[in-house]
């Protein structure tokens, strides 16, 4: 069976040309080929045709396939629906901002950490993303826009710390100078609060900024949200993103979905603001997108406004978000949502 070509591993490529007898630095070339995303090995150009038949024998070249691809008016986001070689259907996102592009990636095939107000949640989890899945649905946008994108979000679908083996491999990759040359600096990965990946994590010596999805003040209000919050309590997580920053020098970011009454009261923010009062870190606010059937409404502007002055006041650090591309349910799992059960 035909392997992902974007799944290898540069010492992968190496084996494959010492056993075809190529010298080395045909190694590196093909190395270099997989960071431009390529449909066909038609495209390799600089090899001869011997050798673009051998990979074509061996490996399938792991672009995903265009499902909906969907332009937002509001905010230049861009929304693809990407179907991978087994028919599984994922969604990545590409959003302009002043400093350039980003890319927002899915890590699993649906997700089973069940957040009741998820539009991932309800359709299952499938499988995790191979190394070379969360590169594709990069080089995929990349392709798109036509220019290099030099931030990534790993927010999409799935829970990334589920999947760590392969989402290290991956930030590696990228980071390679041969491949795409993207520092970890430049990349955000979010997480509901799986503690003891967490940790491994930050052991992990990358300089990646880490969000964990909080969405709450306290326990209790946490659990009815985030069933995850039932295995690792909240004073354990705040202590997992103590840790975090002790081992890596860097700000947590916290993720907090305003939802109308449950969590967005003036005495939520107090007490967040309690909570957080030691730590280094830093609050994004976001407006939250309501899915229908979820029971949540998203708050109001005004609502949103007074909780970040009362974080303001109180010294914590906090941004309210302005929530992109909610016309084109570019938030979180709500076009793979659509597609598998169309409404
Ligand atoms: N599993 C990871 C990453 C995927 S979700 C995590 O939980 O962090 C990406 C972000 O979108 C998370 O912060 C998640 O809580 C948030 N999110 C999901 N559904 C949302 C909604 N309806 N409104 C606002 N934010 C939402």
């Amino acid at each position: 069976m035909k392997r992902n070509f974007l799944d290898l591993e540069k010492s992968e490529i190496e084996d494959f040309c010492r056993q075809k007898g190529l010298p080395a630095y045909r190694a590196g070339q093909i190395f270099r080929w997989q960071a431009r995303g390529i449909a066909s090995f038609d495209e390799l150009t600089d090899l001869s045709k011997e050798l673009r038949e051998a990979l074509d024998e061996a490996f399938y070249p792991g672009l995903p396939k265009a499902g909906k691809s969907l332009a937002s008016k509001l905010s230049s986001s861009r929304k693809a629906i990407l179907t991978l070689k087994d028919g599984e259907i994922i969604e990545a996102v590409l959003m302009r901002h002043r400093y350039g592009l980003s890319a927002c990636l899915s890590t699993q095939a649906g997700c089973r950490m069940g957040c009741r107000f998820c539009a991932s949640t309800g359709l299952g989890f499938h499988r995790h993303l191979s190394r070379g899945e969360l590169l594709g649905q990069l080089l995929w946008l990349q392709r798109e826009a036509g220019e290099k994108i030099d931030r990534i979000d790993l927010m999409g679908i799935g829970e990334p710390l589920e999947n760590l083996e392969e989402v290290l491999a991956f930030i590696r990759r990228i980071r390679d100078e041969e491949s795409l040359n993207i520092s970890p600096r430049k990349l955000t990965l979010s997480t509901c609060g799986l503690v003891p990946a967490m940790n491994e994590l930050a052991q992990a010596g990358l300089p990646l900024t880490l969000a964990v999805s909080l969405h709450a003040p306290n326990q209790e209000i946490r659990e009815k949200l985030m069933p995850v919050a039932r295995l690792y309590r909240y004073d354990e997580l705040l202590r997992a993103c103590k840790a975090y920053f002790a081992a890596t020098g860097r700000r947590v970011s916290f993720e907090y979905a305003l939802f109308k009454d449950v969590n967005d009261r003036p005495e939520h923010a107090e007490e967040l603001a309690r909570r957080l009062a030691d730590m280094q870190g830093h609050v994004n606010l976001i407006p939250a997108n309501a899915v229908a059937g979820t029971g949540l409404l998203a708050s109001g502007e005004k609502r949103c406004r007074e909780f970040q002055t009362i974080l303001e006041r109180r010294h914590i650090q906090v941004t309210l978000r302005r929530s992109l591309g909610q016309d084109i349910d570019a938030a979180c799992g709500q076009l793979r949502r659509n597609q598998l059960s169309p409404s």
